[in-house]
C-alpha cells in the first residue's frame, strides 16, 4: 500500500474505506460492522466517517469494528488512521469541541487522527480553526482539515491565522469529475496539502461505464478497479471508496497495486478529458 504524507510528515495510506450510508438502519448494523472488521483483516488502515453519517450510526459501527479488531489483536490502534467530520452547523468554537467529544464517544476512541469541517458553513472559519487548535492541544485530534472547499475557499483558509496547518481538503474526485484538476488540485500540490478523493467510484456508477469496459478487460481488471487505480495514480491524492460487499473490499484493495502506463492514461484522458476551464466544485 502506498502512503501520502500530510504536511506534518505523518504518512497516511493512499487507500481507505468510506462509511457514508452505513449506520442508517439497525438491521444492517451487523453486516456493516462485519464489513469494516473484514476490511481491517484485509489490510485497510484508513477509515473515513462523519457525525452526519447515519446521525452517528456510522461512527458507532466503525467504533464497534475497531473495538473488536483491537480485542482480537488484529491491529494496534496506532496502525489505524481514523477520520471524522463536524457538521457545519455545529462548527462554532464550543460546538466543534462538543461535537468532537460525541464522535469520540461513539467511536470508543481517545483521539481522532484527522478531524474535518464537513463543508463551509455560516460559523466564522477562524472560530472552527480555533476549536481545532484547542482539540489538538488537548490531544483529542492529531490533525485537522476541511472538506468541500473550492480553490477560493482554500485561499481564504490559508490567509487565516493558523490556516496553514490545514492537513487536507476532502472533495469529490473521480474520472468522471475532474474539475479540480484545473485549479484546486495544483494549488494544494504547491502547498503539499494532500487531497482526499471522496466518491472516487462516482458512487458506484463507473462500474457500468461502457467506455471503461474494453480498457479494463485489456488489463484484466474491472472498470471500477481501473477507475480507482486512476485516482490512486494521481500524486498527493488519497482515495476513500466505500464498500460493504466482500468482493468490493478485495477488488478495491487489489486496485491499489495496479500500475497504469502512459497508453492507459492517454486512453482514459480521451474518455474523460481533463478540464480546460474553471468549473464550480462538484459535490454529492
Ligand atoms: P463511492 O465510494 O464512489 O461508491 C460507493 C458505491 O460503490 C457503493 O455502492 C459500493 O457498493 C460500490 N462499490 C464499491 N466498490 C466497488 C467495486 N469494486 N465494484 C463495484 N461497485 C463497488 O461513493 P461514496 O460512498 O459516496 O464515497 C466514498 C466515501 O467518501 C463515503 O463513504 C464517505 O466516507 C466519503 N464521502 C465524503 C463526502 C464529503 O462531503 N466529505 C461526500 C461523499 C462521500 P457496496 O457498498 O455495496 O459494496
Amino acid at each position: 500500500m502506498n502512503h501520502v504524507a500530510l504536511p506534518s510528515g505523518t504518512p497516511v495510506p493512499s487507500l481507505g474505506l468510506g462509511t457514508w450510508r452505513m449506520g442508517e438502519s439497525a438491521a444492517a448494523r451487523r453486516g456493516e460492522v462485519a464489513a469494516i472488521r473484514l476490511a481491517i483483516d484485509l489490510g485497510y488502515r484508513l477509515f473515513d466517517t462523519a457525525e452526519m453519517y447515519g446521525e452517528g450510526g456510522a461512527e458507532e459501527a466503525l467504533g464497534q469494528a475497531i473495538a473488536e479488531a483491537l480485542r482480537a489483536g488484529a491491529v494496534r490502534r496506532d496502525e489505524l488512521f481514523i477520520v471524522s467530520k463536524v457538521y457545519p452547523h455545529n462548527a462554532s468554537r464550543t460546538g466543534t469541541m462538543a461535537a468532537c467529544e460525541r464522535s469520540l464517544q461513539r467511536l470508543g476512541l481517545d483521539q481522532v487522527d484527522l478531524y474535518l469541517l464537513h463543508w463551509p458553513g455560516s460559523h466564522p472559519l477562524r472560530d472552527t480553526v480555533e476549536a481545532f487548535e484547542r482539540l489538538q492541544a488537548q490531544s483529542r485530534i492529531r490533525a485537522w482539515g476541511v472538506s468541500n472547499f473550492d480553490a477560493n475557499g482554500m485561499a481564504g483558509l490559508w490567509r487565516l491565522e493558523g490556516g496553514a496547518a490545514c492537513a487536507t481538503n476532502q472533495v469529490y474526485y473521480a474520472l468522471s469529475e475532474r474539475g479540480i484538476e484545473f485549479d484546486l488540485l495544483p494549488r494544494q500540490r504547491e502547498r503539499n496539502v494532500p487531497l482526499m478523493a471522496y466518491s472516487p467510484l462516482a458512487q458506484g456508477e463507473l462500474a457500468a461505464h461502457p467506455g471503461l469496459r474494453p480498457l479494463a478487460d485489456a488489463l484484466g481488471v474491472t472498470p471500477t478497479q481501473l477507475a480507482l487505480a486512476w485516482v490512486l495514480h494521481q500524486p498527493g491524492v488519497i482515495a476513500i471508496p466505500k464498500a460493504v460487499r466482500e468482493a468490493h473490499l478485495r477488488e478495491n484493495l487489489a486496485a491499489a497495486g495496479l500500475k497504469l502506463g502512459a497508453a492507459d492514461l492517454a486512453a482514459l484522458d480521451k474518455l474523460f478529458p481533463p478540464p480546460r476551464r474553471k468549473t464550480s466544485l462538484a459535490m454529492v
